[in-house]
């Protein structure tokens, strides 16, 4: 994410799992063996800055949302079906899910499951059979209404936010659960499926890769699948009128952008916006490694929240962003290494996403603009005034602070420093590729960088990362 003004900155083949058979994994055991205990799963991810978001229990592998939206009423219809595995024998569970939408149906491998909700977001769904560790499940919810937005007084807005002729949703940290069902942890990745209907005339995007439209009765159906695990907090879903320019970056990625229809733009400025997209994509690529999703693009949305955000395989920029230039770009474009194929467990880690994606900007504004990093550096080191807070444990109302972005970007090139150029980059290509499409903790990172370079950081990243005050240089 990067604020305009703000301090703040495989799908399982588990249709089978529908009938009958999988109830046969609650029939008695044999004989001999001891009847197994089941236990409701955690209804929290164990997150220290948001405990209730994520539950524990399963794990999911795929999101099917299928969804249709009446801009008139900003309603939606909608059913998502959730493809899960108990990682414990399971007699209840939790979803995150918030707001004022109507549950209708809800059934777990085809049967009716009684279910509650409790709290701000947690859907307590007890089958009508316990669920064995190991054993693959199928949810599907069914609800309608007005999803609303969160309005963190901290955090700003986020979830599905309405727009004058549409909704954009940006669901980082905690959106996701405001417009579908959920496992809304970072550490429990999946890949989406969404099926939008619209009236004919408006345009949907979201993450990943289109597929087939149709269009019947006025009302047109859009498909989008992102085929690499995806954290809840990078999905993405925009609709409205949009023009959508589709192009190809020199490595052959396919790069989708869309600009909404609203917003003034400049002649030629849909092709300015696709072709700097795949300029920064190849060039990132050639610094950090093959690019993980099978596509790419960005969408410049008049969406009102003030930030742009990383959403997987194609950002979303506010119109309301400072400035949609070639910084911005690299720094969400950047995300997709860093934040999104590789996610942090825990929110006090963000700067192993914001760090980098800041980094991106420097090396940016190095390369296209002739600014050495090391002066971008150092014009930061001067000017930080405020070196009280810690980088690696913000607080949970600071983690889009500048203290995560620009002391974060400035811990890398005090490491460029120490270790070398040669050494440093190996570090930007290799630390992505060593946990491609994974979950990561600052602690990891360090132990990464030791081991790349045979030497004892710690004290170094403690200064950096841990220890309130200015580390000297
Ligand atoms: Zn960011």
């Amino acid at each position: 994410m990067r604020g305009a003004n703000l301090s703040r900155g495989r799908l399982l083949a588990v249709s089978c799992a529908l009938s009958a058979g999988l109830l046969a994994a609650t029939s008695p055991a044999a004989d001999a063996a001891p009847a197994p205990v089941f236990s409701p799963g955690a209804p929290g991810a164990g997150d220290p800055y948001f405990p209730d978001m994520g539950n524990g229990g399963y794990d999911v592998s795929h999101y099917d949302i299928r969804l249709t939206f009446d801009p008139g009423t900003h309603a939606i219809d909608a059913t998502t079906t959730i493809f899960a595995t108990a990682t414990q024998n399971l007699s209840r569970f939790d979803l995150d899910f918030q707001g004022p939408l109507t549950i209708g149906k809800l059934s777990v491998n085809g049967l009716n499951a009684t279910f509650t909700r409790s709290g701000a977001q947690e859907l307590v769904i007890t089958p009508p059979f316990g669920l064995r560790q190991g054993s693959a499940f199928v949810v599907s919810v069914s609800y309608a209404g007005v999803p609303q937005q969160i309005d963190d007084p901290a955090l700003g807005l986020s979830g599905w936010v309405a727009t004058k002729d549409g909704a954009v949703a940006l669901n980082q940290p905690i959106g996701a659960a405001t417009y579908y069902p959920v496992n809304d942890t970072p550490d429990d990745k999946a890949t989406y499926t969404q099926t939008i209907t619209v009236p004919a005339g408006l345009t949907v995007l979201a993450n990943g890769e289109p597929g087939p439209t149709t269009t019947h009765d006025h009302q047109t159906t859009f498909r989008w699948s992102m085929n690499r695990p995806m954290a809840s907090e990078l999905s993405m879903l925009a609709i409205g009128g949009y023009h959508v320019t589709r192009g190809v970056t020199a490595g052959g990625l396919p790069d989708i952008t869309a600009i909404g229809q609203s917003i003034d733009t400049k002649p030629g400025q849909d092709t300015v916006f696709n072709q700097t997209t795949a300029q920064i994509v190849q060039w990132e690529s050639s610094m950090y490694g093959q690019y993980p999703f099978d596509s790419t693009g960005g969408i410049l949305a008049d969406v009102g929240v003030g930030y742009a955000l990383e959403t997987q395989s194609r950002p979303v920029y506010d119109q309301k962003t400072s400035d949609v230039d070639g910084d911005l770009l690299a720094h969400e474009l950047g995300h997709q290494w860093f934040g999104d194929s590789l996610t942090p467990v825990h929110w006090s880690d963000i700067w192993l996403n914001e760090g980098f994606a800041t980094y991106s900007e420097w090396l940016y504004q190095e390369k296209f603009n002739n600014v050495p990093v090391q002066q971008t550096f150092a014009k930061a080191y001067a000017d930080e005034k405020d070196w009280s807070g810690e980088v690696a444990d913000p607080g949970r109302d600071h983690i889009f602070d500048d203290l995560v972005y620009n002391r974060g970007a400035m811990t890398l090139q005090a490491l460029r420093t120490k270790i070398g150029d040669r050494a440093f980059f190996d570090v930007l290509r290799q630390w992505p590729a060593a946990h491609r499409y994974g979950n990561v903790s600052t602690r990891d990172f360090i132990e990464f960088v030791e081991r790349l370079t045979g030497r004892d950081l710690g004290s170094f990243f403690h200064a950096w990362l841990y220890q309130p005050g200015k580390p000297k240089l």
